[in-house]
């Protein structure tokens, strides 16, 4: 099938990218590279020896994506693209309302008019906000605590609604946990523009000597060792869930929504212990005070996925970090040559 994919160069999108066209799908990719290159895309065709098409156009730019979607013969549409530091929505919430929010619905009008109507739509763990019920699952409330979590919040209530008033949609809000890894060829993977917020990235950049030390935010939390804990998967089966997802809405209308997560949690010297042991080097580290915001623990049921779509994780933190090492130590400055 012919498959738009939004956000389709940045690190979750090039990996699905690679999967759709490797399961011999035809993939188009709407990014403004805002946060991303087109190298990755380069690398894709490098990897599976197809070619994938670039539109460099901004969501927020209707008459482009209405020039995109129409006569384009889609059948779905992926849409990772939006811009997502937590940090950054605390400072500038409106740029962040209007990229996520207001881009997908440019996206949703384009598509309703283009008569395409399956999508599957990047959510977040972050609509759960600081939830204790872990492990978390679908069923809960959503609370997000921040202004990038309620674009995510207020995009899959958009989502419902639309399914609710068109019974002829079909629509995918998928939960991501805590994306990490790298395809296992070393070829593409993250390549955080700035000082990473994220933890694997952080300590990938420790590793590599592009900075002194990680710094642990929290060592008194009521955990195994005191630091945070998430559910981390890796990003090679976060892309599959994909897949997996685009096959559900081709057979079921209305809105499904499923946690792509392992089920599993580790804390924050876990996971520097495990990416030492990838990169033979121990990571030095420091103890500082929690980051404000932060939950203690988080991390997925993940049975509605296994149930509904067949879908599990099926690699483990050791293969995280080994696999991000190999992207990370042959890429130091990511896609920055
Ligand atoms: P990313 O920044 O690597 O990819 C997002 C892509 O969208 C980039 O290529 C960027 O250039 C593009 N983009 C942003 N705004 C755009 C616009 N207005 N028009 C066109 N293109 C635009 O991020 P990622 O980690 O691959 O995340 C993909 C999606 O998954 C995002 O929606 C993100 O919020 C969501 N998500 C990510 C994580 C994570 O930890 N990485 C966790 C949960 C959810
Ligand atoms: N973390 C940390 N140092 C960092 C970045 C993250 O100790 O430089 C911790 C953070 O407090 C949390 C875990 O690592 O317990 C995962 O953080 P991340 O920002 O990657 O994901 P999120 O908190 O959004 O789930």
């Amino acid at each position: 099938m012919k498959v738009l994919v939004t956000g389709g160069a940045g690190y979750i999108g090039s990996h699905t990218v690679l999967c759709l066209l490797e399961e011999g799908h035809d993939v188009v990719v709407l990014d403004n590279l805002s946060n991303s290159n087109a190298e990755s895309l380069i690398r894709v065709q490098e990897i599976t020896g197809k070619q994938v098409a670039l539109q460099e156009i901004d969501l927020l730019d209707s008459a482009a994506v209405h020039g995109v979607l129409r006569g384009g013969n889609f059948d779905s549409v992926v849409h990772f693209a939006g811009l997502k530091a937590v940090g950054e929505s605390v400072v500038d919430p409106l740029t962040y309302y209007k990229n996520n929010v207001a881009g997908t619905i440019n996206l949703l009008e384009s598509m309703q008019s283009a008569g395409v109507h399956r999508l599957v739509f990047s959510s977040s763990a972050t609509v759960y906000g600081n939830s204790e019920n872990v492990p978390l699952t679908e069923k809960l409330h959503l609370e997000a605590t921040n202004p990038y979590g309620r674009t995510k919040q207020h995009i899959e209530e958009m989502l419902n609604d639309l399914c609710t008033s068109d019974p002829t949609w079909a629509v995918a809000l998928l939960r991501y946990f805590n994306p990490a890894g790298a395809h296992e060829s070393g070829l593409i993977g993250e390549s955080p523009v700035g000082v990473p917020n994220n933890l694997v990235p952080f300590v990938a950049q420790v590793a590599v000597g592009r900075r002194d030390k990680l710094f642990v935010f929290g060592g008194d939390y009521p955990t195994i060792d005191g630091t945070g804990v998430r559910d981390y998967i890796h990003v090679m089966d976060l892309a599959e869930g994909h897949l997996a997802a685009l096959g559900h809405i081709q057979r079921n209308c209305g809105a499904f929504k499923w946690n792509l997560g392992t089920g599993k949690g580790s804390s924050v010297l876990e996971v520097v212990d495990a990416f030492g042991k990838a990169a033979g080097r121990s990571i030095k580290y420091e103890l500082v005070a929690r980051r404000p915001g932060d939950a203690a623990v988080s991390y997925a049921d993940a049975a509605a996925a296994l149930a509904d779509l067949g879908w599990s994780a099926r690699r483990n933190l050791e293969q995280m970090c080994a696999d991000h090492w190999r992207w990370q130590v042959s890429n130091p400055n990511g896609y920055e040559r």
